[in-house]
C-alpha cells in the first residue's frame, strides 16, 4: 500500500518501527511529522477529547483536503484512532459540526463526513450556519438561538446519546452555539475533535513513545 502523503509504498523504508506500529495509510516519516496529543479539556462543562496537536502535519493534510479538495486524504485523520474511537463511542450517533453554505458549495462534499465515515458509528448532520439576514426574520427566542449563526435544520430530531465531532478545535465557538441550540437535559453529550490548537511547545522527538494509537 502506497502512502497517501507522499506515495512511497508503506513498509519499504526498511524501517522496523513502520512495521511494529499499526497499520497506517501514512508511512512512518510522514506520521512522525504529526503530533500525537491524546487528551481531554472542557467546553461548558461537557468533556472534549482530542489526539492531534494542529500545528504539526495535521494542518497541511487538513488543509490540502479541505480547501484543496484532495478526498483521497480523508482517512489520514483517524486511520490509526480508529478502533480506539470506535470502542469509546460506541452506542452514540456522531454529530457533525456544519460548514457555510460557501464552503459546502466550493468544496462539494462534507469533509467531516469522509473524515468520521472510517469509523463506522451511526452519522448526522443536523445542523446548518445561517446569515445574519436570516435572523431578521425570527422573533427573539430564534435569535437568541441563533446568536453563535448555526442552528438545527427544520424537523431535525437526535438520538439521545451524541458525540459533537469537528476536525479542528481552536476557540470553541462552533461548538459552543452547537451546544447553545440543544436542550442539553435530553442528550448525553460527549465532544470530540481531531486536533486541537495548544500554545505549548511541540513535544522533542525522543521524549515521544511508540505504540501510541493503543
Ligand atoms: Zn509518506
Amino acid at each position: 500500500m502506497r502512502c497517501l502523503m507522499c506515495g512511497k509504498e508503506i513498509g519499504s523504508s526498511g524501517n522496523f518501527s513502520e512495521l511494529l506500529l499499526e497499520e497506517d495509510v501514512l508511512c512512518h516519516a510522514c506520521r512522525r511529522r504529526w503530533i500525537h496529543r491524546s487528551g481531554h479539556t472542557d467546553l461548558n462543562g461537557i468533556r472534549v477529547d482530542y489526539d492531534w496537536d494542529y500545528d504539526s502535519d495535521f494542518s497541511k493534510c487538513l488543509i490540502q483536503y479541505k480547501e484543496c479538495g484532495d478526498e483521497a486524504l480523508k482517512e489520514v485523520f483517524l486511520y490509526p484512532l480508529r478502533k480506539k474511537l470506535k470502542r469509546r463511542y460506541r452506542g452514540y450517533t456522531l454529530v457533525l459540526m456544519p460548514s457555510s453554505h460557501e464552503k459546502l458549495e466550493a468544496r462539494g462534499f462534507v469533509h467531516l463526513e469522509g473524515i468520521f465515515e472510517g469509523l463506522g458509528l451511526p452519522m448526522l448532520d443536523p445542523f446548518e450556519k445561517c446569515i445574519l439576514e436570516d435572523q431578521k426574520q425570527l422573533n427573539l427566542k430564534g435569535r437568541q438561538a441563533m446568536a453563535h449563526g448555526i442552528r438545527l435544520k427544520r424537523d431535525q430530531a437526535l438520538p439521545k446519546r451524541i458525540v459533537l465531532v469537528d476536525d479542528v478545535m481552536t476557540t470553541g465557538s462552533t461548538l459552543r452555539g452547537a451546544l447553545s441550540v440543544l436542550d442539553q437535559s435530553r442528550y448525553r453529550i460527549r465532544i470530540y475533535t481531531c486536533a486541537i490548537v495548544t500554545k505549548e511547545k511541540p513535544v522533542p522527538e525522543q521524549g515521544r513513545k511508540t505504540g501510541l494509537f493503543q
